[in-house]
């Protein structure tokens, strides 16, 4: 099957605890729908922290790297696989260690897909906590904590490209003044940091009866009205779930979602890794 894309650097495995399907299903999947890269990025495994349901246990890092290396030399006449992580950024608490993923090869590249931020049980207690930006009750405060924390990490130099920048729709529900502004900011580092922002084709596939482009939690069109004619790199994310994920995208309407905006589409991205050949 012929696709717009033929490279994606989005895809999870089993291990998050919320998605289904063996790693070679994935790969398999990837290959019938012509895909020609597979960057596969689960949710980030982070050590003193346990999140079943969000993301697969500090432990099963050796097993996800082993795994998708043997499917790497398997089938590496039909697809590049490339082995990565979608991580929030939270600043110093792990900075060191996405560091060292890079820095020892781990992993080739990370994602930065914001969903929480980390806190400190209470001031007194610092078991890591996780803190839903979407749980908070000011959705201006956690919008702003979102796009601050989102900035810091781009800037950290550590990130391939930004994914779903405008996941903030799920809390913040109507367009207005302050997201309007909020948005810029992303796009502005997108364009300063030249770093592409991902259009993610996850939500999409919720909507069983069609997609009406208004409906969608993401991409949220008001978003990329604004990054319509801008400079800023674009790129698509499958974001698969589950091996079907690649047979179920509606790529047309990403084709047409594009084109409509004259945006500025890459196919293909430089891993980031800072640390490589030092
Ligand atoms: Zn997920
Ligand atoms: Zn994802």
């Amino acid at each position: 099957m012929k696709r717009f894309i033929d490279a994606n650097y989005h895809s999870h495995t089993y291990r998050c605890g919320h998605a289904q399907g063996s790693d070679e299903e994935y790969v398999v999947a990837a290959i019938e729908n012509g895909f020609k890269i597979l960057g596969v990025t689960d949710h980030i495994f982070l050590p003193n922290i346990s999140q079943p349901g969000m993301r697969g246990d500090f432990s099963e890092l050796k097993g996800y790297v082993v795994s998708l290396e043997k499917l790497r030399e398997k089938y590496k006449d039909k697809i590049e696989l490339h082995i990565g992580f979608e991580a929030e950024w939270y600043g110093e608490r792990y900075k060191d260690y996405y560091e060292w993923l890079l820095k020892t090869g781990v992993v080739e590249y990370l994602i930065l897909g914001n969903h929480m931020t980390i806190i400190n049980k209470s001031e007194d207690d610092d078991t890591p906590v996780a803190l839903n930006y979407g749980a908070m009750k000011d959705e201006k405060l956690a919008t702003k904590m979102y796009v601050d924390s989102l900035i810091e990490g781009m800037e950290s130099g550590l990130f391939t490209y930004v994914a779903h920048p405008d996941f903030f729709h799920y809390w913040y529900r109507e367009w207005d003044e302050y997201i309007e502004k909020e948005s810029k900011r992303i796009i502005d580092a997108a364009i300063r940091l030249d770093i592409p922002l991902e259009i993610n084709m996850g939500p999409s596939r919720f909507l069983k009866n069609g997609i009406k482009e208004d409906e969608l939690v993401y991409p949220w069109n008001k978003f990329w009205d604004l990054v319509a004619n801008t400079k800023a790199k674009c790129i698509c994310g499958v974001d698969a779930h589950n091996p079907n994920n690649y047979y179920e995208t509606d790529y047309g309407f990403f084709k047409q979602f594009i084109a409509k905006r004259k945006l500025n589409l890459i196919k293909r991205v430089d891993l980031v890794n800072p640390f490589k050949n030092k």
